[in-house]
């Protein structure tokens, strides 16, 4: 594997240094030699740790036409991702060991990003009986986050065993907040712009109602509860009254939540319908400040591509989401610029924090002996994002025509340089033996 000194990068936002990568680590620059190790003129840039998203669905198996593995590893990679979660609901489910080994198996065949499986918390995403949670965590593919994510685990009974389940492995339960009966039909959220269109609502309530009943229920079991994409100004009041509380529950934002409101939806352009649906201004600003001061632990990308035949319909017909692992540094650093909120910050929120949470040793550090998950970012390339140009299949990107500044343009994954200047280059040279374990 070639060895690399990246010169003169702004690391973590703290000043210019030099980082030095050998063997897939991070090492001393006098480690070294000098005949064998290519520059990396990073001067201008900024280095942080590789970027962890904990929310990615990347559609292998069954739904091939929509994203695959290797073009959602790639996606990962061309967006500073060197470690992502992919959620368990795929065609089949990934409730079994077999079914997570195999999105493993296919992770470490592409050799973009590390893949780490989301195990389903109920059989078949059905919310009747525990899936194998166990025999999960204990596969290949070693499996610490459970998530039927795109539907709620609504039965409280349900939500406790697998919350009690877990706690014998460290693990940790998301949950995707949507009651079920307060949404059924839901469009977009409920709000004047809903009674306005004339749109079934989708009420905040529905989110926050769960939300309050499962910080309870994790107080009273003594386990991690991880709240996916919060979106309303009362989620984050439930959130930072359970972390004052002590209750052991970390929160998840999107990109889009963080940027874009309901008024979109006046447009009837497929693109902005996602669940959870955009809210309001109020719920925009309450999500800025939440992610600033430490209320909301994680940016999550919720990158859910869709084939054009399943989004570009008409608005009631078309398929709930939204891509964008391609676009996330750039409108989160766009999203949060009229706060606090420095590079240093961003690896907090992308990369620390998503690793600690998941247990994704290998990410989220730049220290001497940490493996060499790097990403370089350019904070002043002023452009315009285009979603044809991304390696995603997906082309439901709601940035499209976004101008933004800041701009990844390397990655380094396990100490190869898949991202080179903008561009992808090839897989880890490794294949299956990139990681520790
Ligand atoms: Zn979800």
């Amino acid at each position: 594997m070639t060895d690399y000194l990246i010169r003169g990068a702004d690391v973590l936002g703290r000043g210019a240094a030099d980082i030095a990568v050998r063997d897939g680590r991070i090492v001393e620059p006098e480690l070294l030699d000098p005949d064998a190790t290519e520059i990396v003129d990073a001067a201008g840039l900024v280095a942080l740790p590789g970027l962890v998203d904990m929310h990615t669905h990347l559609r292998e198996p069954g739904k091939e036409d929509a994203e695959t593995v290797l073009t959602g590893s790639r996606s990962a990679a061309a967006g500073g991702f060197t470690c992502v979660h992919a959620m368990a609901n795929t065609a089949p489910v990934a409730d079994t060991a077999g079914v997570v080994e195999q999105v493993h198996r296919l992770g470490r065949s592409a050799g973009f990003t590390e893949v780490v499986p989301v195990g389903a918390v109920t059989i078949g995403l059905e919310g009747r009986q525990l899936a194998e949670l166990g025999a999960m965590a204990r596969s290949a593919a070693r499996v610490r986050m459970f998530s039927d994510d795109g539907i709620c685990v609504s039965d409280p009974l349900l939500m406790r065993r697998a919350l009690e389940y877990v706690k014998t492995f460290d693990g940790i339960i998301a949950q995707h907040a949507q009651e079920p009966r307060l949404t059924e039909g839901a469009q977009m959220n409920e709000s004047a712009v809903s009674a306005e269109l004339g749109l079934p609502g989708w009420p905040a309530v529905a989110e926050e109602s769960i939300i309050a009943r499962d910080v309870l229920l994790a107080e009273h079991v003594g386990s991690r509860l991880h709240i996916c994409h919060v979106s309303t100004a009362g989620s984050v009041d439930l959130i930072r009254w359970a972390k004052a509380r002590g209750v052991a529950v970390t929160a998840e934002v999107t990109p889009h939540h963080l940027m874009l409101t309901d008024e979109l939806v006046r447009t009837f352009d497929p693109v902005y319908k996602v669940n959870p649906p955009l809210r309001t201004d109020v719920d925009v600003t309450a999500l800025r400040k939440a992610l600033a001061d430490g209320t909301i632990d994680v940016v999550g990308t919720d990158h859910a591509p869709h084939t054009a035949e399943h989004k570009c319909s008409e608005w009631t017909a078309a398929a709930m989401g939204m891509v964008g692992m391609e676009s996330a540094l750039s409108i989160v650093v766009a999203a949060m610029a009229d706060y606090d909120f420095g590079f240093g910050d961003v690896a907090r929120v992308m990369s620390t924090a998503p690793a600690r949470i998941t247990g994704a040793s290998g990410h989220g550090s730049l220290e001497i002996g940490a493996s060499a998950n790097i990403v370089l970012v350019d904070p002043s390339a002023a452009h315009t994002i285009d979603p044809a140009a991304h390696a995603t299949k997906g082309r439901n990107n709601p940035f499209a025509g976004v101008e933004v500044t800041a701009q990844v343009t390397d990655t380094f994954f396990y100490g190869h340089r898949v991202l080179a200047a903008g561009a992808l280059t090839t897989p880890h040279p490794a294949g299956a033996t990139w990681t520790d374990h």
